[in-house]
């Protein structure tokens, strides 16, 4: 623990270290705040800056990989420091804040690229700066007037939610749109306190969504990321991502197999709102991009029919728009003998109920928890 401690800083707040019931691992609050061994862990694969954003350093500071968009690193400091951090290379190792003249390089670049319409402004946790200090930062984005939407990536409601007072609500009321993008990954950090702070939020009519990472021994698991993200909506907060652990040195041993996360989406999917349903992404290596990853809902497809299944694992024939046969669809070939899928994707419909007869209600019953 005191190497992992010496490797990547620590910080947790009180108000933080009280969720905490267990002093192991076995809770996820501990797991997520207080330094683990196993972050001296080395394996090849990992790097300090996995997403390459060092590389797509416009300016200092300010990172341009999407032709619309820029992160401002507004900071290095954060309320808490989470053992699963991405930005472990950066995060906490000095305590800074962007510099008035590094601040107007920025700008000066924001004014230079007008096809940048959106600026993230992130860090570092950007909520650890005093209201002024904030206030300077958002200010000078805002003054570029082809920026059209300021996101703000934060932690403190979630470890600090006492951050959240109505001086810096007042504050971001004035230079709206200004989103908020949380980092809720536990459903035991939606605290009263934790709510109110989104609460207050939403009523300066801040649209809020949150980011999740998943997390082994924390929160891969479906039931309880479902009431995460139920939770999370009831508060006015829409879950956005949910993130596989990136490759970064210091937390090989939160990371998941992709195919945990897809099972959870295969959970969500029918069981959830569509609206607290976040969207399971890979932040590729080396600057890729986010890559959504879906279950895959397509069986089949022919010119003329694509077959899908849902939720529930019933297959349904959805008809493509009507065009003559071609003499190589299937449908060309004309309905034959066959059954299953080929029939399906010939246009022979056969209704879902049909599929789900090849399991007793009480069968599917119990897979889906629906009738
Ligand atoms: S608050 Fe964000 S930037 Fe800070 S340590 Fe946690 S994940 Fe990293």
């Amino acid at each position: 623990m005191a190497e992992a401690a010496g490797r990547f800083p620590m910080a947790v707040t009180p108000y933080y270290a009280s969720l905490i019931r267990c002093l192991d691992t076995s809770d996820p609050v501990f797991s997520m705040c207080i330094p683990d061994g196993r972050e001296t862990a080395d394996p090849p694969f990992l790097e300090d800056d996995p997403l390459g954003e060092e590389a797509d350093m416009a300016v200092p500071g300010l990172v341009h990989r999407y032709r619309d968009r820029a992160l401002l690193l507004a900071t290095t400091t954060c309320a808490a420091y989470c053992r699963h951090c991405t930005r472990k290379r950066a995060a906490g190792q000095t305590e800074t804040r962007i510099a008035p003249a590094r601040l107007a390089q920025a700008v000066d670049y924001l004014s230079v690229h007008p096809e940048i319409h959106d600026v993230i402004i992130s860090g570092g946790d950007p909520f650890t700066l005093g209201t002024h200090a904030l206030e300077r930062i958002i200010r000078a984005v805002r003054n570029v007037p082809s920026v059209d939407i300021i996101r703000i990536g934060t932690r403190t409601p979630v470890v600090l939610p006492m951050r959240i007072d109505d001086g810096l609500v007042r504050m971001l009321r004035r230079y709206r749109p200004v989103y908020v993008n949380l980092h809720f990954n536990h459903p035991a950090e939606l605290t009263p306190a934790a709510e109110a702070a989104c609460e207050r939020l939403a009523d300066a009519g801040v649209p809020l969504g949150n980011q999740t990472v998943l997390l082994r021994g924390v929160n891969d698991n479906a039931p309880l990321l479902a009431e995460l993200f139920r939770r999370l909506l009831r508060v006015r907060v829409r879950p956005y991502y949910l993130f596989q652990c990136d490759l970064v040195r210091g937390v090989e041993h939160f990371r998941t197999p992709l195919a945990r996360g897809i099972e959870i989406m295969e959970y969500l999917r029918g069981r959830l709102s569509g609206l607290a349903i976040p969207t399971f992404v890979v932040d590729a290596p080396h600057g890729g991009g986010k890559i959504p990853i879906l279950p895959n809902y397509i069986v089949s497809t022919s010119p003329t029919h694509t077959v899908l299944r849902n939720f529930a694992g019933d297959l349904v024939s959805y008809p493509e728009p009507y065009r003559e046969p071609d003499g190589l669809s299937p449908a060309a070939a004309g309905p034959r003998a066959a059954d299953g899928v080929w029939a399906l994707a010939c246009g022979v419909r056969v209704p879902a109920e049909t599929c789900a007869l090849a399991h007793p209600a009480s069968f599917r019953r119990a897979r889906t928890g629906y009738t």
